[in-house]
């Protein structure tokens, strides 16, 4: 099996490339290194330092034919988005057109793309399903809905088969401080770093924190499974900040000062996302309890300093 993996140089895409090469398959990454590195590539992968939005990324897919691609390469901070509305479109808007595009001309099998929580705002709702409406509260949530509308209608258009994936908060090792879902990274460096933490709000906004080898484990499924269907990849519990910390704090030597700060605009209060469709559609179901995944972060994180 061949498949393309853009943003494989990233958090989340350099796991994927690992795993899909441990299965077997021919990895090619599309991959800017504009937040991902060179050295997270693993070796077997070929990786071409090109921007989606370009012609080239085009010609790669032209050449090599994947039966799969896996679209993750994006702008991915919620703040940067705010700040620079434009620049989140052209990579997650503008981007994903060129990719379908280069799919729909090398007549790839499907297309499994990473999109998020984001999407929903601030919905107030214990636990949301995909049929609830996503109103996305920033320009991040924004341009990834209108991403996954893109795909919606390549595929209708032209048979380009595809899953959507959206992801609670993805953490684990590898993961840096910035982008979306960085506030384990951010408090492991600071911690390790003998820094403070800074809370923003009072630490009781929750998150579904999925650890980043089950988010691989439903790429793989995706490859098999789900065809045409948007899923959630999630744990379906909140956790919140603050508990986050307490585990940090049962497993650090030393104490951990922590600041409250005003919350920050965008920024959604309590997110939570059933998972039964994926473990319907995608035969798939999450692995790693949050205390194991913040320990094995933690390892990582230690073992790196
Ligand atoms: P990341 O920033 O670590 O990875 C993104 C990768 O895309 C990087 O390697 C970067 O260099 C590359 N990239 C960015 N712009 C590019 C461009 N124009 N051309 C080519 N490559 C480009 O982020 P991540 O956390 O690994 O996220 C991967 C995907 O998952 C993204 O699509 C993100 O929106 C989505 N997602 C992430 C989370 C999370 O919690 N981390 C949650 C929901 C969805």
């Amino acid at each position: 099996m061949k498949a393309v993996v853009t943003g494989g140089a990233g958090f989340i895409g350099s796991h994927l490339v690992k795993a899909l090469l441990e299965g077997g398959a021919v990895v090619h990454v599309i991959d800017n290194l504009s937040s991902g590195k060179r050295e997270q590539v693993a070796p077997g992968a070929v990786l071409h330092t090109e921007d989606v939005r370009s012609a080239e990324a085009k010609r790669i897919i032209a050449a090599v034919k994947p039966e799969l691609v896996y679209h993750l390469a994006a702008q991915a901070d919620v703040q940067q988005s705010i700040l620079a509305p434009s620049l989140d479109a052209s990579v997650n808007v503008t981007g994903t057109i060129n990719i379908l595009d280069a799919c729909k001309e090398a007549c790839v099998n499907k297309i499994i793309f990473s999109s998020t929580s984001g999407v929903y705002g601030n919905l107030a709702k214990e636990r949301i399903t995909e049929r609830d409406p996503a109103i996305p509260i920033s320009f991040y949530g924004l341009s990834k809905l209108t991403a996954e509308r893109y795909i919606h209608m390549y595929s209708q258009l032209y048979c380009l088969s595809y899953t959507i994936l959206r992801y609670g908060n993805v953490y684990g090792p590898g993961q840096t401080a910035k982008g979306e879902g960085g506030v384990i990274a951010n408090f492991m460096e600071r911690a390790l770093g003998n820094l403070p933490l800074y809370i923003n709000g009072d630490g009781e906004q929750t998150r579904d924190f999925i650890y980043v080898g089950d988010v691989v484990r439903a790429n793989w499924a995706a490859a098999n499974y789900g065809d045409q269907e948007t899923i959630h990849v999630s744990t379906g519990k909140r956790t919140s900040v603050n508990r986050i910390v307490q585990l940090l704090r049962d497993m650090h030597p030393a104490e951990i000062p922590i600041h409250y700060r005003p919350a920050q605009s965008g920024d959604i209060m309590h997110s939570c996302l059933a998972n039964q469709k994926a473990i319907k559609s995608l035969r798939w179901d999450p692995a790693v309890s949050i205390e194991q995944g913040v320990a094995e972060t933690y390892r990582s994180w230690s073992q790196h300093q």
